[in-house]
Order: structure tokens, then C-alpha cells, then sequence
């Protein structure tokens, strides 16, 4: 029998959802690896939890973004996490983040585990940005279970396109995050 085996790709967004069961938050987990591309060579890797020695979602037992159900996307002021890809930039540094790729998977704790969208939030984006990474690697929505990594459900996104995007659209994020509070009552002054 031939045996395959996985793509560099499919093994990082592995390793990322296994340094994703160490994610403190009630609802969902994530974790990021960042790796060289050209060596193949782990750098860092991150989950998302409070800072370091103060009691986490988990050990409090509450949430408030989890409490509200804050839907994906707003609200990350509301929960005491840092993120899981601002954890392995800051255990990287900006000089072993340059040029390197950020891997990142979601576990939704709340279906048996299933994978959750890895897209990093904007405010992790802009984090990628600075930190000088060059593309950020993620699974599509069609996977939904960890056999479903697989090298046709990954998507790469570039940050040199992510930042002509933010050129071209300076608050896209903000529009969008005004939108998803608007279809949940909240009131927005007319804009001037
Ligand atoms: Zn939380
Ligand atoms: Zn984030």
C-alpha cells in the first residue's frame, strides 16, 4: 500500500489545532505556528489566553464576549484573551517574524472539537502587518473536521495584499463591525 503523507501545509495547520487545545477561552480556541517557509523550521507557536499568570476565561469560568454571544468578528475588548497569532509574534519577535509565514487554526470547544475558521481578526491582522510576516495560511469554511485539512481547503492569503486592501478601504473592518452591531440593535449617529 502507498502511504501518503502530509503536505508542509496540512502538517503546520495540524500542529496549529493541536497548540489550539491549550487555548483558555470558553467557546472557541486558536492556535498559530509561525514557520520559515524556505527551512520548514518552527520559530514560534501560540495559543490565545490571558496574560501571562493571570487566571484566564476558563479558571473564571465566564467570559463576557461569551456571555453577550458576541458574534465573530466584534467586540474582542469585552474578553481578557491575547490572541493566539499576538502570542507567537511576541515569542518570535519581529526579527524572526520577517519574511515568515503564520499558520493558524480554530477549534470550536463547543461542537466535540470541530475546526473553527482560522482567518486571524483584524486587529491580529495588523499585528501580522507590523511583525513583518509575509502570508498568513488558514483552512476554508468547508472544513469542519481535522481530516478536512487538506491541501485544496487552505487558503493563503498574502500581507502585501492584505495591506493594498486596507490601502484601498482604510475602514472596511470598522464597516463591517458597524454592520454586524446594527442587526443587533445598536443605535450608530448618521455619519457626518
Ligand atoms: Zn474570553
Ligand atoms: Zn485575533
Amino acid at each position: 500500500m502507498v502511504r501518503t503523507r502530509p503536505t508542509w501545509n496540512e502538517q503546520f495547520l495540524e500542529i496549529a489545532y493541536v497548540v489550539a487545545k491549550r487555548a483558555t477561552c470558553l467557546r472557541r480556541g486558536f492556535g498559530a505556528v509561525i514557520v520559515n517557509p524556505k527551512t520548514h523550521q518552527i520559530i514560534s507557536t501560540g495559543y490565545c489566553g490571558n496574560a501571562s499568570g493571570i487566571k484566564d476565561c476558563i479558571d473564571l469560568g465566564k467570559c463576557y464576549r461569551d456571555m453577550i454571544g458576541a458574534p465573530s468578528g466584534v467586540l474582542y475588548d469585552l474578553c481578557n484573551s491575547i490572541h493566539a497569532e499576538e502570542n507567537a509574534i511576541m515569542q518570535a519577535g519581529k526579527e524572526r517574524c520577517l519574511g515568515n509565514v503564520i499558520y493558524v487554526t480554530g477549534i470550536d470547544f463547543t461542537e466535540e472539537n470541530n475546526l473553527f475558521y482560522g482567518k486571524p481578526c483584524y486587529k491580529c491582522e495588523s499585528k501580522i502587518i507590523t511583525a513583518g510576516l509575509e502570508e498568513i495560511i488558514f483552512f476554508n469554511k468547508n472544513c469542519k473536521k481535522i481530516k478536512d485539512i487538506k491541501e485544496e481547503n487552505i487558503m493563503k492569503l498574502k500581507v502585501a495584499d492584505v495591506i493594498i486592501g486596507r490601502k484601498n478601504n482604510p475602514f472596511e473592518n470598522q464597516e463591517k463591525q458597524v454592520t454586524i452591531l446594527k442587526e443587533k440593535g445598536l443605535q450608530f449617529k448618521e455619519s457626518q
